[in-house]
C-alpha cells in the first residue's frame, strides 16, 4: 500500500525525522486558512500517488495569501499523469541549499535491504541510475544485524554530500532505517533530502510503501487503507476475492496459482504480447470463480484476447473444463479465448471442451504455443 506524501511525512515525524510543518486540505479556502496559520511563505503541494509533481505544475511556492489562493485553485483538479488532484498539502517553505536522494528498499535477489544515497537528488533516481550510476552510494543491510552506526557513517561519506550535511544525514538515515523496519515498509524514500541554507538536513518529500501483509500488527494503518485510490478493475477483482493486478496491455490472463500466473505474464511478454493483468484464481477453478475472473477480464476495455492457463492438481482438469463451460454461458465474451489445460485429468478436460472449440475458443497443448496464439489474436 502506497502512502500519500503527507501521510509519509506524518509517519516520518513519529520517528523524529525532520519534516516541514503542514496541513492537508481539500479546498481553496481551507488552503488559505491553513497557510495563514502556518505562516508564509508556504509550499502548495498536490497530493497524488505519482512522482514528478513538481514538473507537472503540482508544487508551487506561495509568499502570500493571494498567491496561495491562486495556486491552490490551479492545482486542485489538475490532472497529473492521470491522477486528478483532490487534496493539497500546505507546508512551511524551506530554503534549499542542496538536494539529495535517500531510500531503503528490499533487494530480493541479495536477500538484504538496500540503502541508496546520492548527492544528485531532486531528479528521478531512475534517471540518475541510468546516466550517472556512480553518483549513487549503495549499501546492503543484513536484516538480522540491522544498520550499524559505522556502516551508516561510511555510507554517508561515500556519497560525498556537502560535509556540512554529514552529521544530519547520518542522524536522519538512522531514523529512516528505524522507520523502515518498525513500520514494516517495503520502501521509504526521501527525494529531495535537503541541506537548508542554515545548515539543517531535512526531508522535503516522502514516498512510503507499506507491506500489506503487516496490517495485522499495525491496526492504525486502517486510516491509510481508507484513503487508497485503487484501479477500478482491481477493486472489482478484490471484491470477488481474486488476486488481480491490473497492467496496461491487451492479453487478459487467468491462471491458477501465483507462480503460474506470473510465468504466464512473463511468457506472453517474451513472445511479444502485452499482458492486461495478473490474475490468480487460486486452487479452485469452479464455475463461480471462473465466471468472476472472466467478468473482471472482459470489463477491461483494453483486453483483445484471453489466455486461460490452468495446471490441474488438487483441482482436476475435468472440473476446470466444466467450470469454464458454465462460465462461458454466463458471461458475454467478445474476445477470443485460448486455453491451455494440463496436469491431473487434462485429457478428460480436453474431451469436455472439445465440442466448444471454435475460432473464438482454442485449445493449445503447451504454454508457449498458447502464448503465441493469444498474442497473435490480441494483435489481429
Ligand atoms: P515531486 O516532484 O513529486 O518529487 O515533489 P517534491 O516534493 O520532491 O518537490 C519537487 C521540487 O519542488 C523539489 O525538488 C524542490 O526543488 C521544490 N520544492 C519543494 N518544496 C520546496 C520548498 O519548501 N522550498 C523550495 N525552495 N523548493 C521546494
Ligand atoms: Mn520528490
Amino acid at each position: 500500500m502506497d502512502l500519500y506524501e503527507y501521510q509519509g511525512k506524518q509517519l516520518f515525524a513519529r520517528y523524529d525525522i525532520p519534516v516541514s510543518n503542514g496541513e492537508a486540505v481539500e479546498s481553496v479556502d481551507a488552503a488559505v486558512a491553513a497557510a495563514d496559520r502556518i505562516g508564509y511563505p508556504v509550499v502548495v503541494k498536490a497530493q497524488v500517488q505519482v512522482g514528478g509533481r513538481g514538473k507537472a505544475g503540482g508544487i508551487k511556492l506561495a509568499s502570500n495569501a493571494d498567491e496561495c489562493r491562486q495556486y491552490a485553485d490551479d492545482i486542485l483538479g489538475l490532472d497529473i499523469k492521470g491522477h486528478v488532484v483532490a487534496l493539497l498539502w500546505i507546508e512551511t517553505a524551506s530554503d534549499i541549499s542542496e538536494e539529495y536522494y535517500a531510500s531503503f528498499t528490499l533487494d530480493r535477489s541479495a536477500k538484504k535491504h538496500l540503502g541508496m544515497l546520492s548527492a544528485a537528488g531532486g531528479v528521478e533516481i531512475e534517471q540518475v541510475a541510468e546516466e550517472n550510476p556512480e553518483a549513487i552510494a549503495r549499501i546492503w543491510v543484513d536484516p538480522v544485524d540491522g544498520l550499524t552506526p559505522e556502516q551508516c557513517r561510511a555510507w554517508v561519506e561515500e556519497a560525498q554530500l556537502n560535509p556540512a550535511a554529514t552529521e544530519g544525514a547520518i542522524d536522519i538515515l538512522t531514523k529512516l532505517w528505524r522507520c523502515y523496519v518498525d513500520a514494516d515498509a517495503d520502501l521509504v524514500e526521501i527525494n529531495p533530502l535537503i541541506l537548508t541554507t542554515d545548515g539543517r538536513v531535512h526531508a522535503l518529500d516522502a514516498k512510503v510503501t507499506l507491506d500489506d501483509s503487516s496490517l495485522f500488527r499495525h491496526p492504525d494503518y486502517e486510516t491509510y487503507d481508507a484513503t487508497q485510490v485503487r484501479d477500478a478493475r482491481e477493486t472489482a477483482a478484490h471484491e470477488k476475492g481474486l488476486q488481480y493486478v491490473g497492467l496496461d496491455g491487451s492479453v487478459g490472463i487467468i491462471a491458477n496459482g501465483a507462480g503460474l500466473a506470473m510465468s504466464t505474464v512473463d511468457i506472453v511478454s517474451q513472445v511479444g504480447g502485452s499482458p492486461a493483468n495478473f490474475l490468480d484464481i487460486g486452487g479452485g477453478a469452479n464455475a463461480d470463480v471462473m465466471t468472476g475472473a472472466l467478468e473482471v477480464i472482459t470489463n477491461d476495455p483494453n483486453v483483445r484476447a484471453i489466455f486461460i492457463n490452468i495446471f490441474g492438481g488438487i483441482t482436476k482438469g475435468d472440473e476446470v473444463a466444466n467450470g469454464i463451460i458454465a462460465a462461458l454461458d454466463r458471461v458475454d465474451i467478445k474476445a477470443p479465448i485460448v486455453i491451455r489445460l494440463d496436469g491431473t485429468n487434462a485429457e478428460e478436460g480436453h474431451a469436455i471442451l472439445a465440442p466448444r472449440v471454435s475460432d473464438q475458443l482454442r485449445i493449445e497443448s503447451t504454454m508457449l504455443d498458447a502464448a503465441r496464439v493469444v498474442t497473435e489474436l490480441a494483435k489481429a
